[in-house]
């Protein structure tokens, strides 16, 4: 093999830097672009973020009113305090069994935009978390009214609501901000599983042929 071809087939193998899929199973075509007022941060596990099943991270791509913060790095301690401004009513989206539903009349209780704080990760991450974060204590739980089962799952740990976290996110933010948002970030998580399937050879790759596209 010449070297063009031998880098060619390189850059094939390599991963897609956004959206951390590989090149040809990328789906950044359908990541969406979101400006809402609702404001989504994501706390991960840095060991989390190194999974190629991470969906926390894609959902982040697209809201553009969202942020990450990383938890676990060698001598740090993550301090979320800030984050618990007036400007926004902060909810800590975890199924606790003191949480209440995202329901209409919740949201109507108050004006103010909403900050969502989502722990990444499966059930015992996300119940870590909690405890080593005791500034957020006070911060209000919510949880999902009615999950959709999903079609499939991209691995054995889930979410507490046994959903993958982009999933958890389009269901949230389709309760506070409409269906058009729900629809748009299931697409990308469609489109995630999918091809996700498709490179492990699960799907035949014809099924990519009706290729979900952004809003
Ligand atoms: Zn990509």
């Amino acid at each position: 093999m010449d070297y063009n071809s031998y880098m060619a087939r390189r850059r094939l193998q390599e991963s897609c830097p956004i959206c951390y899929m590989n090149r040809i199973f990328c789906i950044c075509d359908a990541i969406p672009m979101l400006t809402l007022k609702t404001r989504v941060c994501l706390v991960v596990h840095t060991n989390e973020l190194k999974k190629s099943s991470n969906t926390g991270r894609l959902a982040l791509r697209a809201l553009t009113n969202s942020e990450m913060r990383v938890r676990g790095e060698l001598g740090e301690t993550l301090d979320l305090s800030d984050l618990l401004s007036e400007r926004y009513r902060t909810f800590l989206f975890y199924p606790s069994k003191d949480a209440v539903e995202l329901s209409g009349d919740l949201l109507r209780q108050d004006a103010r935009p909403i900050q969502l704080i989502v722990p990444d990760g499966s059930w015992r991450q996300a119940g870590k978390m909690l405890y080593r974060h005791p500034e957020l204590k006070d911060v209000p739980r919510v949880k999902l009214d009615a999950a959709n089962a999903p079609k499939y799952y991209l691995r054995a740990q889930h979410r507490p609501e046994g959903m993958a976290t982009l999933q958890a996110i389009a269901h949230a933010l389709g309760a506070i901000e409409g269906t058009a948002v729900e629809t748009a970030l299931m697409k990308l998580y469609d489109a995630k599983i999918e091809r996700t399937l498709t490179a492990k050879g699960i799907l035949h790759p014809s099924a990519l042929a009706k290729r979900p596209t952004a809003v």
